[in-house]
């Protein structure tokens, strides 16, 4: 029965993944594992031309008896020869008799293997392709980060901090400002460790417009520091043991975020966005396990805990391992819009303004793009967080909706602006890209219109410049494209200069954008 359902299935080749049916009969590994007759052949022609003798081979590679089925057609008997096992982890398991028995089998009389006998992923895995994956792929890890720009252990100045921040995020003084004073105060408070005096800790609470880079403030911030980061999203968190995410769940991804390492996890960052999303529901009647029930679960977390998480998964079994993380010293940053908080606030504001002399000024705040600066605590409690948990956030501010000008910088200014990126991208085909200042601003016109902050940005410029990208490689003698207003207004083409005549073909061939 079992036979043949496994003849429903095609064999794949495991190294070049061809089916059956193009590449030709396969030779059964054992373990599933199937090759093609012309990888086997490589691979063998590999180990020829790379010099590798045999006994050099035979020594290098574990025991090659433990090749699954395919060693049960080999019927000599006499013993393996005795070949390491160090190299290889993974394989047969040797404390089973049965398997001892069939390695045995496999070596014809003279320990020649046959081909057949080879356990391929014993191969593969010496030959630093195959199994033992995971430890190549943390190897590689290691040697990619880059190095970090400031030192948690040795904080500098939250002038320097905030001058890294300026490289990345454009406008949002205020916001940088707070921050980097938080996050100093935060690593200075731990390196010097908890003496009488107890310095509070420097959670904060972060109110913004969608898109205006509350996400990416923080998510720099955690770079520059090289401190892991956990982001999570208020809304899938649920009170524990209800569908959804526990709270604790957070520190389950930071640890995650920090390879496993408790000290390290330890003097993260958790960032949570979409707070708002779990204010308390007003008339609710059932059991709200998705809003107050959340903020009260995290008031623990926030405080510094105890918290038992499982190690390399993201819910509690009984086969994981678990691990005690404290969150004394994690850094809780919570982020959200708070959309009709500006309400609140504007009432409350027009109430003061109805009394006395300011009584004519009502709708003097209904304009008001940057309400969420003027926010009070009380505010918050009237949409709807509850007192504790604020009280556990000490540092509340809030970020700017994002201007023209500020979406014209974006676009242009930041180490890795969009526009830079497309700039570095058409260089390497010795393409020059220049935009206009009309173009530019065109571009954030655009996203303004959206709402969706700079979020919009990368979308529009995408759109243009599927063109351009699709067109120029056509054509070698391009040397260089001006992103125009028209092009953006969908009125004309890029401006598209010859790379020897200087010769300008005025909004010449390039379609106008399609979009
Ligand atoms: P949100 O405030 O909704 O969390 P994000 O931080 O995710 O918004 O912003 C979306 C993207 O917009 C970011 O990845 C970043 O590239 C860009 N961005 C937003 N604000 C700024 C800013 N002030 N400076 C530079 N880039 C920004």
């Amino acid at each position: 029965m079992g036979e043949d359902r496994k003849d429903e299935y095609e064999k794949i080749c495991f190294m070049c993944r061809r089916p059956e049916r193009s590449a030709g009969k396969m030779l059964e590994m054992g373990n599933d594992v199937c090759i093609c007759q012309e990888c086997l052949q490589k691979a063998v022609d590999s180990m020829k031309f790379s010099g590798i003798s045999y006994n050099d081979f035979m020594n290098f590679m574990p025991d090659f008896s433990k090749g699954g089925n395919a060693a049960e057609n080999n019927g000599g008997a006499s013993k393996g020869d005795g070949t390491k096992q160090e190299v290889v982890e993974g394989g047969s398991d040797p404390d089973d008799p049965e398997k001892k028995e069939k390695e045995n089998k496999g070596n014809r009389p003279g320990g020649i293997p046959t081909i057949g006998m080879i356990n391929l992923s014993d191969i593969l895995g010496g030959m630093g392709m195959g199994v033992p994956r995971q430890q190549i792929k943390k190897k590689k890890d290691k040697e990619k980060k880059p190095a970090k720009e400031l030192d948690i252990n040795n904080i500098p100045a939250p002038h320097k901090i905030k001058a890294s921040l300026d490289e990345y995020v454009i406008g949002q003084e205020h916001a940088k400002k707070v921050i980097s004073v938080a996050v100093y105060n935060h690593y200075k408070r731990i390196a010097s460790g908890t003496d009488d005096v107890e310095i509070e800790k420097s959670n904060m609470l972060m109110l913004g417009p969608t898109g205006c880079g509350k996400t990416y403030l923080v998510k720099t911030m955690a770079r520059l520091l090289d401190v892991p980061l956990a982001m999570a999203d208020a809304t899938s968190l649920t009170e524990a043991g209800y569908i959804g995410d526990d709270i604790e769940s957070v520190i389950s991804r930071l640890l995650t975020a920090a390879d496993n390492d408790v000290e390290r996890a330890e003097q993260g960052i958790v960032f949570i966005d979409e707070i708002d999303k779990i204010a308390k529901k007003r008339n609710a009647n059932q059991r709200d396990v998705s809003g107050e029930a959340v903020q009260q679960g995290m008031l623990k977390l926030l405080e510094g805990s105890e918290v038992e998480v499982p190690v390399g998964a993201a819910s509690k079994n009984a086969m994981v391992p678990m691990v005690t993380v404290n969150t004394q010293n994690i850094l809780f940053i919570c982020g959200g819009a708070f959309p009709g908080l500006d309400d609140i606030i504007k009432e409350r504001l027009n109430k003061q303004a109805s009394v006395g002399f300011l009584a004519d000024l009502k709708d003097k705040y209904d304009d008001d793009p940057n309400l969420l600066t003027k926010v009070t605590v009380e505010d918050l409690r009237t949409f709807g967080m509850i007192p504790e948990f604020i009280g556990r956030l000490p540092i509340i501010f809030s970020l700017e909706a994002l201007t023209k000008e500020m979406l014209v910088r974006i676009l242009k200014e930041p180490r890795n602006a969009i526009l830079k990126q497309y700039q570095k991208l058409l260089a390497l085909d010795e393409v020059q890209l220049d935009i206009d200042e009309g173009a530019l601003e065109a571009i954030a016109e655009k996203a303004l219109e959206k709402k969706t902050g700079a979020r919009a940005l990368r979308s529009i410029l995408e759109e243009f410049m599927l063109d351009i990208m699709y067109e120029i490689p056509k054509d070698d003698n391009i040397g260089k494209v001006t992103i125009t207003r028209e092009y953006i207004e969908h009125t004309g083409g890029p401006v598209i200069t010859l790379r020897d005549s200087g010769y300008r073909l005025a909004q010449a061939e390039m379609p106008a954008g399609n979009a």
